[in-house]
């Protein structure tokens, strides 16, 4: 399992990392928040630790932004002892588990190994759109067999587009998907996405409707 750990002091940190890392998880840290929304929306993680006392951005907000954005990895929060209300909140917006601190490495490892089970015995919710075939569980993209390498950017353009077949998506929706804090991302960001898109899976999959946005026939 890949795990993203957000802790912002180093030596827990890296205390808490060594030991995921000798239970056989590989494992990346990100020092606030704003790091770990960027490294869970680039990269696919199996499961996120995430403290809640964080700079730049909370453990409340990187959860909802991930969540906001269609993110649906297992995140496990740290909370403080006693802090019932941290919890529940934590839950609320989308977390999966928590643990308090201090807390006994043996059992974050049992935690993620239960997640990692929990996911395994799930059959992936699948998408399908032409000869492409998304798995939304692991964000992998199949064409004829054989795995697309798509950016997490690209990745979330297709899934709107997959979700969507039949129907024109604008640029707007697009973007306030992904960036969902950001109104003012432009247009030709989304373009630059898409032309990957094309280039990656062939230019017939995704269809440009002139001023109105994009379109995966149905
Ligand atoms: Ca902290």
């Amino acid at each position: 399992m890949r795990v993203l750990l957000v802790e912002d002091e180093p030596d827990l940190a890296s205390a808490i990392a060594r030991a995921l890392t000798d239970a056989g998880f590989a494992v990346d840290i990100a020092a606030d928040g704003e790091e770990g929304v960027f490294y869970a929306t680039e990269i696919d993680y199996d499961a996120v630790v995430l403290d809640i006392l964080l700079p730049v951005r909370d453990g409340w907000e990187v959860v909802r932004t991930l969540r906001a954005a269609g993110r649906i990895l297992p995140v496990i929060m740290l909370t403080a002892r006693d802090a019932v209300e941290d919890r529940v909140r934590g839950l609320n917006l989308g977390a999966d588990d928590y643990l308090t601190k201090p807390f006994a490495i043996e059992e974050l490892v049992a935690r993620l190994r239960a997640l990692g089970r929990r996911a395994a015995s799930h059959p992936a919710p699948e998408l399908i759109a032409g000869d492409v075939r998304l798995d939304m569980a692991m964000r992998r993209v199949y064409q004829g067999g054989r795995e697309v390498e798509l950016t997490g950017r690209e990745y979330s353009i297709l899934e709107i587009l997959a979700r969507s077949r039949g129907a024109i998506v604008s640029r707007t929706e697009i973007a306030q998907h992904l960036y969902p804090d950001d109104a003012d991302i432009l247009s030709n960001t989304i373009d630059v996405h898409v032309a990957s898109l094309r280039r990656k899976l062939g230019g017939a999959l995704i269809q440009t409707r002139r001023g109105l946005g994009y379109l995966i026939e149905g």
